[in-house]
């Protein structure tokens, strides 16, 4: 199979580009298209035939479960339950955050496939705030699964290049959007019931961070138990190995636990590229890659973070070691990233 990729850079392209992706939704193949956080790879939600060619493409496990995307709000209560006693949370979740990078779990209507779900009785559902997404799922007019565009357990991809470096001969078309605004795939949470506050547990870390959930409920971070995950992963974003590169990659907490081995060639992925933080002096790099240079910003260490990742793997060195990033806000989500990275 050829792979395409299609550009949007100015409105008589956009309007071409969007027509085929729809066509191709619409004939019940598949599409990699750009979404603000990850390029994600999409089809059909209520054709499963389509469906499959998602998991096809990516070498997917049937037991890892899609997003669905919306085109609109009110679709939601079309593809999920919204239980009374969480009902009101979920009502502000969705105003303050729609379109935008915050994934619901919530109980499954029948319309849903169960492959869409890995059998699993809830749906993962969002809208995503990128104006070329939107617009296909506008004009195609319902929902889509979109997982992201790579290769089951591969780097996420931030830009069309990368979709193409993991999809190239097997899928038809990539919609080229530009690099993504976020970099990072959405924060899924579940809504629980509880008193004063209604529960909010993420899942899966990322752009809406603590912060922004913390006015709408207690916010929990849920650290499951890998074991038990392998064999059924709830949220499998939540594997213990994921988002690898080809180059062995090693999150270290501190400068100490540094040991080189002769001959070897270590790339290093930094926070801000300063010197106080004991890292760039540690060794001869061969290369060094700063996700947020000089004061340091998770949000925009977030934004470079997969991207970097991509580049340094095709240096051929023989580790990337990554420096820690600070544990609060899009940094939680980075060292996510980063620990199912490593080796
Ligand atoms: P991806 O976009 O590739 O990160 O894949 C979507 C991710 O969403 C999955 O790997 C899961 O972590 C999560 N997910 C999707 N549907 C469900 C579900 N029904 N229950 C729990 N997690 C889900
Ligand atoms: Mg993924």
């Amino acid at each position: 199979m050829q792979t395409e990729i299609a550009l949007t850079d100015n409105e008589l392209n956009t309007r071409e580009t969007v027509n085929r992706a729809v066509a191709l939704l619409r004939g019940g193949d598949v599409v990699a298209l750009p979404t603000e956080t990850v390029y994600g790879l999409a089809a059909d939600a209520l054709n499963p035939t389509a469906v499959a060619k998602i998991f096809e493409a990516k070498e997917r496990p049937h037991f890892d479960p899609l997003i669905v995307h919306l085109p609109n709000k009110t679709m939601l209560r079309d593809v999920a339950e919204v239980p009374a006693e969480i009902a009101k949370t979920v009502i502000q979740l969705v105003e303050t955050f729609w379109p935008g990078p915050l994934t619901l779990l919530l109980p499954k209507k029948p319309v849903i496939p169960d492959l869409v779900t890995a059998g699993l009785p809830t749906v993962a559902v969002r809208q995503c705030e990128h104006p070329i997404f939107h617009r296909i799922l506008k004009h195609f007019g319902g929902p889509v699964a979109a997982p992201s565009a790579n290769r089951f357990g591969a780097l996420s991809p931030t830009s069309a290049a990368l979709v193409f470096d993991q999809l190239d001969g097997r899928i038809p078309l990539i919609v080229d959007g530009g690099a993504c605004a976020r970099g990072l795939e959405s924060t899924i949470v579940r809504i629980l019931p509880g008193t004063p506050k209604p529960i909010i547990e993420v899942l899966r870390p990322g752009p809406i961070t603590e912060d922004d959930l913390k006015k709408f409920g207690k916010v929990v971070f849920v650290k499951r138990n890998e074991a038990v995950e392998s064999a059924a992963p709830e949220a499998p974003g939540m594997l213990a190995k994921h988002y690898a590169p080809r180059t062995p990659l090693r999150l270290l907490e501190s400068p100490r636990d540094f040991s080189p081995d002769p001959g070897k060639r270590y790339a290093l992925l930094s926070y801000r590229g300063e010197e106080k933080d004991g890292f760039l002096d540690l060794h001869d790099w061969a290369e060094v890659a700063v996700m947020s240079p000089g004061s340091g910003r998770v949000a925009e260490a977030g934004i470079r973070l997969f991207h970097l990742i991509g580049q340094l793997d095709k240096g051929g060195f023989d580790e990337i070691i990554a420096e820690p990033v600070p544990d609060r806000g899009v940094g939680k989500a980075i060292l996510d990233k980063l620990r199912k990275a490593s080796v």
